[in-house]
Protein backbone atom coordinates (compact mmCIF):
# COMPACT_ATOMS: atom_id res chain seq x y z
CA UNK A 1 0.00 0.00 0.00
CA UNK A 2 1.43 3.36 -1.19
CA UNK A 3 -1.61 5.31 -0.92
CA UNK A 4 -1.37 8.32 1.25
CA UNK A 5 -4.30 10.48 1.65
CA UNK A 6 -4.67 14.35 1.22
CA UNK A 7 -3.32 16.41 4.04
CA UNK A 8 -6.15 18.80 3.50
CA UNK A 9 -9.24 16.12 2.73
CA UNK A 10 -11.63 17.23 5.50
CA UNK A 11 -11.40 21.04 4.89
CA UNK A 12 -13.03 20.47 1.49
CA UNK A 13 -16.68 19.70 2.38
CA UNK A 14 -19.10 20.02 5.54
CA UNK A 15 -20.15 17.78 7.29
CA UNK A 16 -23.65 17.26 8.71
CA UNK A 17 -24.94 15.72 11.89
CA UNK A 18 -27.18 13.00 11.02
CA UNK A 19 -30.33 13.89 13.15
CA UNK A 20 -29.83 14.61 16.59
CA UNK A 21 -27.37 11.86 16.56
CA UNK A 22 -23.90 12.17 17.10
CA UNK A 23 -23.16 10.93 13.68
CA UNK A 24 -21.83 13.45 10.87
CA UNK A 25 -22.09 12.78 7.23
CA UNK A 26 -19.88 14.56 4.57
CA UNK A 27 -22.62 16.33 2.59
CA UNK A 28 -21.56 14.43 -0.80
CA UNK A 29 -21.37 10.74 -0.07
CA UNK A 30 -20.29 7.82 -2.75
CA UNK A 31 -22.94 5.37 -3.51
CA UNK A 32 -21.53 1.23 -4.99
CA UNK A 33 -24.34 0.76 -6.72
CA UNK A 34 -23.07 0.78 -10.05
CA UNK A 35 -19.84 0.88 -11.58
CA UNK A 36 -18.36 -1.13 -8.85
CA UNK A 37 -19.70 -4.56 -10.31
CA UNK A 38 -17.34 -7.04 -11.42
CA UNK A 39 -17.56 -5.68 -14.92
CA UNK A 40 -15.84 -2.07 -13.71
CA UNK A 41 -11.84 -2.55 -13.95
CA UNK A 42 -10.00 -2.57 -10.46
CA UNK A 43 -7.84 0.57 -11.27
CA UNK A 44 -11.07 2.62 -11.88
CA UNK A 45 -12.75 1.28 -8.86
CA UNK A 46 -9.75 2.18 -6.40
CA UNK A 47 -9.33 6.29 -8.27
CA UNK A 48 -12.92 6.82 -7.37
CA UNK A 49 -12.77 5.48 -3.64
CA UNK A 50 -9.25 7.56 -3.24
CA UNK A 51 -10.80 10.61 -5.29
CA UNK A 52 -13.89 10.47 -2.70
CA UNK A 53 -11.38 10.05 0.45
CA UNK A 54 -9.18 12.97 -0.74
CA UNK A 55 -12.23 14.92 -1.06
CA UNK A 56 -13.46 14.08 2.66
CA UNK A 57 -16.60 11.64 1.21
CA UNK A 58 -15.90 9.39 3.96
CA UNK A 59 -19.26 7.40 3.69
CA UNK A 60 -19.38 4.76 0.99
CA UNK A 61 -23.00 3.13 0.44
CA UNK A 62 -23.47 -0.38 -0.33
CA UNK A 63 -25.88 -3.17 0.01
CA UNK A 64 -25.70 -7.15 -0.26
CA UNK A 65 -26.82 -7.12 -3.53
CA UNK A 66 -24.91 -4.24 -5.67
CA UNK A 67 -23.25 -5.64 -9.10
CA UNK A 68 -23.97 -7.33 -10.81
CA UNK A 69 -22.72 -10.24 -10.26
CA UNK A 70 -25.10 -9.90 -6.58
CA UNK A 71 -22.30 -9.37 -3.69
CA UNK A 72 -19.62 -8.40 -6.03
CA UNK A 73 -19.27 -4.45 -5.38
CA UNK A 74 -18.96 -5.43 -1.57
CA UNK A 75 -16.25 -7.58 -2.88
CA UNK A 76 -14.54 -5.35 -4.06
CA UNK A 77 -14.60 -2.68 -1.97
CA UNK A 78 -13.23 -5.25 0.73
CA UNK A 79 -10.43 -5.58 -1.87
CA UNK A 80 -10.32 -1.51 -1.99
CA UNK A 81 -10.32 -1.18 1.60
CA UNK A 82 -8.06 -4.16 2.64
CA UNK A 83 -5.30 -2.49 -0.05
CA UNK A 84 -5.72 0.87 0.75
CA UNK A 85 -7.80 2.25 2.94
CA UNK A 86 -7.38 -0.27 5.75
CA UNK A 87 -5.46 2.17 7.97
CA UNK A 88 -8.13 4.67 7.78
CA UNK A 89 -11.04 2.33 8.48
CA UNK A 90 -11.98 4.30 11.63
CA UNK A 91 -12.29 7.84 9.46
CA UNK A 92 -14.98 5.77 7.36
CA UNK A 93 -18.57 4.95 7.30
CA UNK A 94 -19.42 1.93 6.08
CA UNK A 95 -23.13 1.13 5.21
CA UNK A 96 -24.79 -2.06 3.89
CA UNK A 97 -28.31 -3.29 3.04
CA UNK A 98 -30.37 -5.90 2.92
CA UNK A 99 -34.10 -6.33 1.92
CA UNK A 100 -34.25 -7.26 -1.63
CA UNK A 101 -33.36 -10.37 -3.76
CA UNK A 102 -30.00 -11.67 -2.66
CA UNK A 103 -30.55 -15.79 -2.88
CA UNK A 104 -32.90 -18.39 -4.34
CA UNK A 105 -35.34 -19.61 -1.88
CA UNK A 106 -37.69 -18.13 1.17
CA UNK A 107 -35.01 -16.74 3.46
CA UNK A 108 -33.45 -14.33 0.70
CA UNK A 109 -35.64 -11.77 0.10
CA UNK A 110 -37.37 -9.10 2.51
CA UNK A 111 -37.63 -8.35 5.92
CA UNK A 112 -37.31 -11.40 8.09
CA UNK A 113 -35.06 -12.21 10.66
CA UNK A 114 -33.87 -15.35 9.15
CA UNK A 115 -32.81 -13.19 5.85
CA UNK A 116 -31.72 -9.91 7.48
CA UNK A 117 -28.81 -11.73 9.93
CA UNK A 118 -27.97 -13.73 7.82
CA UNK A 119 -27.24 -11.83 4.95
CA UNK A 120 -25.29 -8.77 7.51
CA UNK A 121 -22.76 -12.07 8.11
CA UNK A 122 -22.39 -12.87 4.33
CA UNK A 123 -21.85 -8.72 4.03
CA UNK A 124 -19.29 -8.54 6.74
CA UNK A 125 -17.24 -11.72 4.92
CA UNK A 126 -17.32 -9.98 1.34
CA UNK A 127 -16.26 -6.81 2.92
CA UNK A 128 -13.75 -8.28 4.92
CA UNK A 129 -14.46 -6.33 7.88
CA UNK A 130 -15.82 -6.86 11.61
CA UNK A 131 -18.24 -4.30 11.60
CA UNK A 132 -20.42 -1.73 9.55
CA UNK A 133 -21.56 1.36 10.40
CA UNK A 134 -24.82 1.46 9.15
CA UNK A 135 -27.13 -1.49 8.37
CA UNK A 136 -30.05 -0.50 6.56
CA UNK A 137 -33.50 -2.42 5.60
CA UNK A 138 -33.82 -1.58 2.65
CA UNK A 139 -37.22 -1.47 1.78
CA UNK A 140 -40.42 -2.35 3.63
CA UNK A 141 -41.67 -6.11 3.50
CA UNK A 142 -45.16 -6.24 3.75
CA UNK A 143 -45.88 -9.55 5.27
CA UNK A 144 -43.23 -9.49 8.18
CA UNK A 145 -44.20 -7.92 11.65
CA UNK A 146 -42.54 -4.57 11.72
CA UNK A 147 -41.40 -5.92 15.22
CA UNK A 148 -39.60 -8.55 13.92
CA UNK A 149 -37.51 -6.59 11.04
CA UNK A 150 -36.97 -4.01 13.88
CA UNK A 151 -35.52 -6.69 15.99
CA UNK A 152 -33.16 -7.95 13.66
CA UNK A 153 -31.67 -4.66 13.36
CA UNK A 154 -31.63 -4.59 16.77
CA UNK A 155 -29.38 -7.93 17.24
CA UNK A 156 -27.36 -6.39 14.34
CA UNK A 157 -26.22 -4.00 16.72
CA UNK A 158 -26.13 -5.75 19.99
CA UNK A 159 -23.99 -8.27 18.19
CA UNK A 160 -21.70 -5.42 17.24
CA UNK A 161 -21.87 -6.38 14.03
CA UNK A 162 -23.45 -3.12 12.92
CA UNK A 163 -22.80 0.65 14.84
CA UNK A 164 -26.57 2.48 13.37
CA UNK A 165 -29.19 1.21 11.89
CA UNK A 166 -31.29 2.91 8.99
CA UNK A 167 -34.14 1.86 7.25
CA UNK A 168 -34.73 2.97 3.00
CA UNK A 169 -37.43 3.48 0.98
CA UNK A 170 -40.03 3.23 3.87
CA UNK A 171 -42.75 6.37 3.51
CA UNK A 172 -43.32 8.73 6.37
CA UNK A 173 -46.20 6.21 8.51
CA UNK A 174 -44.01 2.93 8.40
CA UNK A 175 -41.10 5.11 9.27
CA UNK A 176 -42.60 6.82 12.62
CA UNK A 177 -43.72 3.40 13.48
CA UNK A 178 -40.68 1.34 12.86
CA UNK A 179 -39.03 4.40 14.74
CA UNK A 180 -41.40 3.79 17.74
CA UNK A 181 -40.31 0.20 17.93
CA UNK A 182 -36.49 0.66 17.78
CA UNK A 183 -36.65 3.60 19.81
CA UNK A 184 -38.42 1.44 22.54
CA UNK A 185 -35.53 -1.16 22.21
CA UNK A 186 -32.80 1.67 22.36
CA UNK A 187 -31.99 1.02 18.84
CA UNK A 188 -29.37 3.77 17.28
CA UNK A 189 -31.73 4.16 14.60
CA UNK A 190 -30.23 7.30 13.18
CA UNK A 191 -30.76 7.71 9.35
CA UNK A 192 -33.57 7.36 6.50
CA UNK A 193 -32.81 6.62 2.67
CA UNK A 194 -34.98 7.45 -0.33
CA UNK A 195 -34.54 8.81 -3.61
CA UNK A 196 -35.04 12.66 -3.78
CA UNK A 197 -34.24 14.90 -6.65
CA UNK A 198 -35.62 18.11 -8.80
CA UNK A 199 -37.45 15.45 -10.74
CA UNK A 200 -38.89 12.74 -8.28
CA UNK A 201 -40.68 14.70 -5.01
CA UNK A 202 -42.53 11.74 -3.54
CA UNK A 203 -40.73 11.83 -0.34
CA UNK A 204 -42.62 15.40 -0.18
CA UNK A 205 -45.87 13.87 -0.40
CA UNK A 206 -45.67 10.86 1.34
CA UNK A 207 -44.42 12.13 4.27
CA UNK A 208 -41.10 10.52 4.97
CA UNK A 209 -39.21 14.14 4.65
CA UNK A 210 -41.62 15.56 7.46
CA UNK A 211 -41.47 12.34 9.30
CA UNK A 212 -37.60 12.24 9.21
CA UNK A 213 -37.11 15.99 10.82
CA UNK A 214 -40.02 15.51 13.15
CA UNK A 215 -38.27 12.43 14.48
CA UNK A 216 -34.67 13.84 14.38
CA UNK A 217 -33.47 11.15 11.86
CA UNK A 218 -30.78 11.81 9.41
CA UNK A 219 -31.84 11.70 5.46
CA UNK A 220 -29.36 10.29 2.94
CA UNK A 221 -31.23 11.20 -0.68
CA UNK A 222 -30.02 8.43 -3.55
CA UNK A 223 -30.27 9.04 -7.07
CA UNK A 224 -29.96 12.89 -6.48
CA UNK A 225 -28.55 13.53 -10.22
CA UNK A 226 -31.73 11.47 -11.55
CA UNK A 227 -29.13 8.40 -12.12
CA UNK A 228 -27.26 10.85 -14.41
CA UNK A 229 -30.22 12.48 -15.92
CA UNK A 230 -29.98 16.19 -14.13
CA UNK A 231 -26.66 16.61 -15.53
CA UNK A 232 -24.86 17.80 -18.85
CA UNK A 233 -24.48 13.49 -19.73
CA UNK A 234 -27.95 13.59 -21.88
CA UNK A 235 -28.59 17.00 -23.12
CA UNK A 236 -27.40 16.04 -26.60
CA UNK A 237 -27.92 12.59 -27.48
CA UNK A 238 -26.80 9.15 -25.42
CA UNK A 239 -22.99 9.37 -24.63
CA UNK A 240 -21.66 5.59 -25.75
CA UNK A 241 -19.83 5.40 -21.77
CA UNK A 242 -23.22 6.61 -20.11
CA UNK A 243 -25.38 4.44 -18.07
CA UNK A 244 -28.33 4.20 -20.34
CA UNK A 245 -25.57 3.09 -22.94
CA UNK A 246 -24.01 0.41 -21.42
CA UNK A 247 -26.63 -0.77 -18.39
CA UNK A 248 -29.69 -1.64 -19.29
CA UNK A 249 -30.96 -2.84 -15.99
CA UNK A 250 -32.07 0.40 -14.27
CA UNK A 251 -32.05 3.27 -17.00
CA UNK A 252 -33.30 3.36 -21.01
CA UNK A 253 -33.35 5.56 -23.82
CA UNK A 254 -37.09 6.39 -22.84
CA UNK A 255 -36.72 8.19 -19.65
CA UNK A 256 -34.05 10.20 -21.41
CA UNK A 257 -36.72 11.32 -24.01
CA UNK A 258 -39.15 11.56 -21.05
CA UNK A 259 -37.51 14.16 -19.19
CA UNK A 260 -35.24 15.74 -22.44
CA UNK A 261 -37.56 19.06 -22.36
CA UNK A 262 -37.20 19.53 -18.62
CA UNK A 263 -33.18 18.91 -18.35
CA UNK A 264 -32.82 21.35 -20.93
CA UNK A 265 -34.66 24.00 -19.23
CA UNK A 266 -33.02 23.10 -15.74
CA UNK A 267 -29.56 23.63 -17.43
CA UNK A 268 -30.32 26.75 -18.70
CA UNK A 269 -31.01 28.02 -15.00
CA UNK A 270 -27.39 26.20 -13.99
CA UNK A 271 -25.85 28.09 -16.39
CA UNK A 272 -27.40 31.42 -15.46
CA UNK A 273 -26.20 30.20 -12.08
CA UNK A 274 -22.92 29.89 -13.22
CA UNK A 275 -22.94 25.92 -12.23
CA UNK A 276 -23.11 22.75 -14.63
CA UNK A 277 -26.39 21.00 -13.60
CA UNK A 278 -25.09 18.02 -12.19
CA UNK A 279 -24.12 20.74 -9.08
CA UNK A 280 -26.99 22.29 -9.10
CA UNK A 281 -29.20 19.61 -8.71
CA UNK A 282 -27.07 18.48 -5.93
CA UNK A 283 -26.88 22.15 -4.25
CA UNK A 284 -30.64 22.16 -4.69
CA UNK A 285 -31.13 19.19 -2.02
CA UNK A 286 -28.32 20.42 -0.09
CA UNK A 287 -29.84 24.04 0.19
CA UNK A 288 -31.68 23.63 3.54
CA UNK A 289 -30.90 21.42 6.46
CA UNK A 290 -33.43 18.46 5.70
CA UNK A 291 -31.13 16.64 3.47
CA UNK A 292 -27.76 15.70 5.38
CA UNK A 293 -25.96 14.19 2.69
CA UNK A 294 -26.69 13.16 -1.38
CA UNK A 295 -25.44 9.56 -2.09
CA UNK A 296 -24.33 10.62 -6.00
CA UNK A 297 -22.87 7.45 -8.20
CA UNK A 298 -20.00 8.24 -10.42
CA UNK A 299 -18.25 6.56 -13.27
CA UNK A 300 -15.16 8.48 -13.22
CA UNK A 301 -13.31 10.69 -10.93
CA UNK A 302 -13.87 14.01 -12.35
CA UNK A 303 -17.60 13.26 -12.25
CA UNK A 304 -16.85 13.06 -8.03
CA UNK A 305 -14.48 16.76 -8.50
CA UNK A 306 -17.79 18.26 -10.23
CA UNK A 307 -20.07 17.04 -8.05
CA UNK A 308 -18.52 18.65 -4.53
CA UNK A 309 -18.50 21.92 -6.57
CA UNK A 310 -22.01 21.97 -5.98
CA UNK A 311 -21.04 23.43 -1.97
CA UNK A 312 -19.73 26.06 -3.42
CA UNK A 313 -23.66 27.66 -4.08
CA UNK A 314 -26.37 25.99 -2.34
CA UNK A 315 -28.53 29.67 -1.92
CA UNK A 316 -31.23 29.83 -4.55
CA UNK A 317 -33.43 32.89 -5.06
CA UNK A 318 -37.23 32.39 -4.37
CA UNK A 319 -37.46 33.14 -8.39
CA UNK A 320 -35.14 29.99 -9.22
CA UNK A 321 -37.06 27.80 -6.79
CA UNK A 322 -40.21 28.59 -8.59
CA UNK A 323 -38.61 28.11 -11.33
CA UNK A 324 -37.09 24.71 -10.74
CA UNK A 325 -40.47 23.47 -9.40
CA UNK A 326 -42.85 24.92 -12.29
CA UNK A 327 -40.35 22.86 -14.87
CA UNK A 328 -40.19 20.20 -12.63
CA UNK A 329 -44.14 19.91 -12.58
CA UNK A 330 -44.39 19.91 -16.55
P1 LIG B 1 -26.90 9.56 -9.18
O1 LIG B 1 -28.27 10.11 -9.37
O2 LIG B 1 -25.87 10.42 -8.53
O3 LIG B 1 -26.39 9.07 -10.60
C1 LIG B 1 -25.03 8.72 -10.79
C2 LIG B 1 -24.65 8.82 -12.26
O4 LIG B 1 -24.76 10.16 -12.69
C3 LIG B 1 -23.20 8.45 -12.50
O5 LIG B 1 -23.02 7.06 -12.64
C4 LIG B 1 -22.91 9.21 -13.78
O6 LIG B 1 -23.49 8.55 -14.88
C5 LIG B 1 -23.71 10.47 -13.59
N1 LIG B 1 -22.94 11.57 -13.01
C6 LIG B 1 -22.57 11.76 -11.72
N2 LIG B 1 -21.93 12.92 -11.56
C7 LIG B 1 -21.88 13.50 -12.79
C8 LIG B 1 -21.35 14.71 -13.28
N3 LIG B 1 -20.75 15.59 -12.47
N4 LIG B 1 -21.47 14.98 -14.61
C9 LIG B 1 -22.08 14.11 -15.44
N5 LIG B 1 -22.61 12.93 -15.03
C10 LIG B 1 -22.51 12.64 -13.71
O7 LIG B 1 -26.96 8.30 -8.25
P2 LIG B 1 -27.21 6.71 -8.46
O8 LIG B 1 -28.49 6.49 -9.13
O9 LIG B 1 -25.97 6.12 -9.03
O10 LIG B 1 -27.36 6.27 -6.95
C11 LIG B 1 -26.36 6.64 -6.02
C12 LIG B 1 -26.30 5.70 -4.87
O11 LIG B 1 -27.54 5.69 -4.15
C13 LIG B 1 -26.13 4.23 -5.24
O12 LIG B 1 -24.80 3.92 -5.58
C14 LIG B 1 -26.58 3.55 -3.99
O13 LIG B 1 -25.56 3.61 -3.01
C15 LIG B 1 -27.75 4.43 -3.55
N6 LIG B 1 -29.05 3.88 -4.00
C16 LIG B 1 -29.87 3.36 -3.05
C17 LIG B 1 -31.07 2.80 -3.37
C18 LIG B 1 -31.95 2.27 -2.29
O14 LIG B 1 -32.96 1.60 -2.58
N7 LIG B 1 -31.65 2.51 -1.04
C19 LIG B 1 -31.53 2.71 -4.77
C20 LIG B 1 -30.63 3.36 -5.71
C21 LIG B 1 -29.43 3.90 -5.31
P3 LIG B 1 -22.64 7.69 -15.95
O15 LIG B 1 -22.45 6.36 -15.27
O16 LIG B 1 -23.54 7.63 -17.13
O17 LIG B 1 -21.36 8.41 -16.17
Amino acid sequence: NTYTPSADRYDVLPYRRCGCSGLRLPAVSLGFWHNFGDTAAMDRMTSLCLTAFDNGITHFDLANNYGPEPGSAERNAGVIIRRQLARHRDELVISTKAGYEMWPGPYGDFGSRKYLLSSLDASLRRLGLDYVDIFYHHRPDPDTPLEETMGALEQAVTSGKALYVGLSNYDGELLKRAAAILTDRHVPFVIAQNRYNILDRTIESNGLLDAARSLGKGLITFSPLAQGLLTDRYLNGIPQDSRVAIDHRFLHEDDVDRVHSQIVALAGIAEERGQTLAEMALAWLLREDGVTSVLIGASRPAQILDDIHALDNTSFSGDELAHIDEIAAS
